[in-house]
Parts: structure tokens; C-alpha cells; sequence
């Protein structure tokens, strides 16, 4: 990153983002598997790790133009989850990526704001495709406190790192607090009070691709 783009983030950087949540999904698969098949049908990181595989190699195969946008980026990354990842979690996290993908437009230097907006688009694709609010165990409960905790970071004018921090730091939060929760969205759901006492696996998922965001920009962004 040059000075001319100092603070912003470009299409390598959304490149490593993918890569980073891809590393730490893989690192973490059989947490995940472990998580759903408490709650689930224990598929989670077997799901999680397929498409986030998937999306690295749609990124390194050579399918996106040298040139192209970091929406880009994660519109190609979406596609390639929604196409190679079965379960519920394939088309939320595609649909996620995408909406963030189409949020970002063709900006070639993403600033702070802008990645709070797209993060924001994530989250109401999720809930729109979803229909999961807040409370209900879903990666929803992790995924919306990191947006809320993101925006007031940049309200009190932090700098990217530190926003993405708080985004990861609020979504492990978040995450934790899921294990009281009652499922009310999800195969989880069909369990009723006995999904009581269980992290969400979807959830713990979300805090990792969080976590992803905040190391890359730490490190370059
Ligand atoms: P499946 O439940 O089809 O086996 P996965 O195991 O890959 O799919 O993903 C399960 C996770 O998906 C859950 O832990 C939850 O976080 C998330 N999830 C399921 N249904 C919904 C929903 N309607 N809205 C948001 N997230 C959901
Ligand atoms: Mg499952």
C-alpha cells in the first residue's frame, strides 16, 4: 500500500482478508464440526472450510482481472462459497460477501467508511435472506454486534485497524454470548431448550472471518 492510498485498502488486501479467514477456518475446521454436531448435524467446518477453499482458489485461478475492484473480490469470493458450500451457512456467507462485494462498487481504494458500509450490507443480506434477529443463535448475534462496534469506532474517529479490531473483538463477544441463547432459527432450532449451553457454530465461524479482517489491516492496511 502506498502512500498515495495510506489508510485505504486495495484489492490485494481483500485478496489476504479471504486468505486469512480461509487459514483460520481451515486451523479451526474441527472446532466448528465440533460446535454443530453438539447442536447441528456436525457439518460446520467440513461447509465453512469447502467454500472458503473454494473462494481461494476462484482468487488465485486466475478469473479475476489483474485490474480488478476489491468488490470485486468478495462478489467472486461469494460466488465460489454459494456454489461449493452446502448446509444453511453456503448461501449466507456467499450472500454476505456478495452484498459487500456490490456495496463496495468499483472503488479501488476502500477508506474506513466505506468498509463499515459494506460490513453493514453483510449483515442485512444475511438478515434478509435469513429472517434471524438478534437473540435467536445464529451467526447473526456475532455478526451484528461487529458491525455496531465497528461503527462507533469509526464515530469516534479510529483509525481502519482499530475498527476492524473492535469489530472481531465485539463478534468473539458475541459469540460467547450464544451459548445461553435458545435457537430459533436453524437446524439448532429443531432441538428447542436443548440447544441451551452450545456456542453457535455459525457464530464462532463469524468471529474467525472477523478476526481475519482485523489481522490483515493490522498488517498492511
Ligand atoms: P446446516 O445447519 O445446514 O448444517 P451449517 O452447519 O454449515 O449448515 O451452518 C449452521 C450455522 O448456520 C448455524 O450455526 C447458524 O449460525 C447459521 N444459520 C442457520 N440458519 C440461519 C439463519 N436462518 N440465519 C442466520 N444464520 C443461520
Ligand atoms: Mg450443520
Amino acid at each position: 500500500m502506498g502512500p498515495v492510498n495510506a489508510g485505504k485498502l486495495d484489492t490485494a488486501d481483500f485478496a489476504s482478508w479471504i486468505r486469512r479467514a480461509a487459514e483460520l477456518v481451515a486451523a479451526d475446521a474441527d472446532r466448528l464440526t465440533r460446535l454443530d454436531a453438539a447442536i447441528g448435524d456436525g457439518d460446520h467446518g467440513h461447509n465453512m472450510d469447502r467454500g472458503f477453499r473454494a473462494a481461494t482458489g476462484a482468487l488465485s485461478g486466475g478469473t479475476l482481472p489483474g485490474d480488478a475492484p476489491p468488490g470485486k473480490v468478495l462478489i467472486t469470493a461469494g460466488r465460489a462459497i454459494v456454489s461449493k458450500t452446502g448446509g444453511a451457512s453456503g448461501p449466507l456467507y456467499g450472500t454476505a460477501l456478495r452484498r459487500a462485494g456490490k456495496a463496495l462498487g468499483d472503488t479501488a481504494g476502500v477508506d474506513a467508511a466505506a468498509l463499515g458500509a459494506a460490513l453493514r450490507a453483510a449483515l442485512e443480506g444475511v438478515q434478509e435472506l435469513g429472517k434471524a434477529a438478534e437473540g435467536d443463535k445464529t451467526m447473526v448475534d456475532a455478526l451484528a454486534p461487529a458491525v455496531a462496534a465497528y461503527e462507533a469506532a469509526l464515530a469516534d474517529g479510529a483509525e481502519p485497524a482499530a475498527c476492524v479490531r473492535a469489530a472481531a473483538d465485539a463478534a468473539d463477544r458475541g459469540a460467547e454470548a450464544t451459548v445461553p441463547m435458545q435457537a430459533r432459527k436453524g437446524r439448532a432450532s429443531y432441538l428447542g431448550p436443548r440447544s441451551v449451553g452450545h456456542l453457535d457454530p455459525g457464530a464462532a465461524s463469524t468471529a474467525l472471518v472477523l478476526r481475519a479482517l482485523a489481522d490483515v489491516v493490522a498488517q498492511g492496511g
